[in-house]
């Protein structure tokens, strides 16, 4: 289509021209004719022909201004719809891999507890052994827990999100979390640098809880053996600054503006080893959104991730109270 607009505003042009041409060749002979003019030079300076020229470039003008329209038009079109048809192809991508997921996350914990208890049922065995698989078959349960909250937090954050704020300190709650993080997993190694004194906000406990935890899940997840992140809290003038920086297999410059979307998972997911939704991040983000705070990812060196989120920082809940006293 492109070369054809292109061929027919050519030929208009050319054509404009010949019939120009051959109106003024005509004027100029029955201008002579008439002895109206006696020679070529002075048919030019004639204001009939000066007319005809002045309306001739106009025309061209009208033809290459149409011609521009129609192509650029015709360009725009043709991005527009390739444009829709790569964000399909990238929706329908990633509910096929949402979908696959979300039945394999699903289903092995399931069957790996269905085994558990069949065995410890069938099987009479040592307290060491029911103690063991009790302990897997609570990780498994403790995994489908937070797959299940991610799906209603993920539903929550796209529909009627609110934090319930409240006056906390993050230090306690990170700390809180990278402990029970460390004991949960015994490959883990994770390096805290925070201040001495509390740092407050005014926030979601809760749906912060659930934000780092996803950022710790993912460091581990991503990593490869013998897992070591790097986690750290400051406070600036009024911000928050929280960093958890791991030495995994790190994010692309491309993936990095992906991984936020829904059920965006880097890669295939009939290859994919470490298990997931693609509806980490997703959540990690809305909240952070809801707390009027950032989040942005970079490359660690010599290799990994970083993620570093800023978030408000409130006065503490002591000062307030004082304030509340004084002001009563
Ligand atoms: P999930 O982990 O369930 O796949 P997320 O939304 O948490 O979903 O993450 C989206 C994608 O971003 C992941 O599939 C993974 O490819 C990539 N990703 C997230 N965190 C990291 C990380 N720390 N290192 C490398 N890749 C990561």
């Amino acid at each position: 289509m492109l070369c054809a607009f292109a061929w027919w505003s050519a030929l208009l042009y050319i054509k404009n021209k010949d019939a120009f041409q051959a109106k003024s060749n005509l004027m100029q002979l029955v201008m002579l004719g008439k002895k109206e003019v006696n020679s070529e030079a002075e048919f030019y300076q004639q204001k009939s022909y000066i007319d005809l020229k002045s309306k001739y470039q106009k025309q061209e003008w009208m033809i290459l201004g149409e011609a521009s329209i129609f192509i650029s038009s015709l360009i725009f079109g043709i991005w527009l719809i390739n444009r829709g048809h790569k964000i399909e192809v990238s929706a329908e991508q990633q509910t096929r891999n949402f979908l696959l997921s979300i039945t394999h996350e699903l289903k092995t914990p399931l069957a790996s507890i269905k085994l558990t208890l069949e065995t410890m049922l069938k099987r009479d065995l040592k307290k060491e052994s029911r103690d063991t698989l009790s302990k897997n078959a609570v990780k498994e349960i403790d995994r489908l827990n937070n797959l299940v909250n991610d799906l209603l937090l993920a539903a929550k954050v796209e529909t009627f999100y609110q934090p319930h704020k409240e006056n906390f300190d993050v230090q306690e709650l990170l700390s809180d979390i990278i402990h029970d993080f460390e004991d949960r997993y015994e490959d883990v190694q994770i390096d805290f640098d925070k201040p001495d004194k509390p740092i407050y906000t005014l926030g979601d406990k809760q749906g912060l809880e659930s934000a780092f935890e996803n950022l710790l899940e993912n460091a581990r997840k991503y990593s490869f053996d013998n897992v070591k992140i790097n986690a750290m809290l400051a406070q600036k003038d009024n911000k928050i600054l929280i960093s958890i920086a791991d030495k995994g297999i790190g994010i692309s410059d491309t993936e990095k503006k992906k991984v936020f979307e829904k059920f965006y998972r880097v890669g295939n997911e009939d290859t994919r080893k470490a298990k997931g939704t693609g509806l980490g991040l997703y959540i990690v983000n809305e909240i952070v959104k809801a707390h009027n705070g950032r989040i942005n990812i970079s490359d660690n060196q010599p290799s990994g991730t970083v993620f570093k989120i800023v978030l408000p920082a409130a006065t503490s809940p002591i000062l307030q109270h004082d304030a509340v006293n004084l002001l009563s």
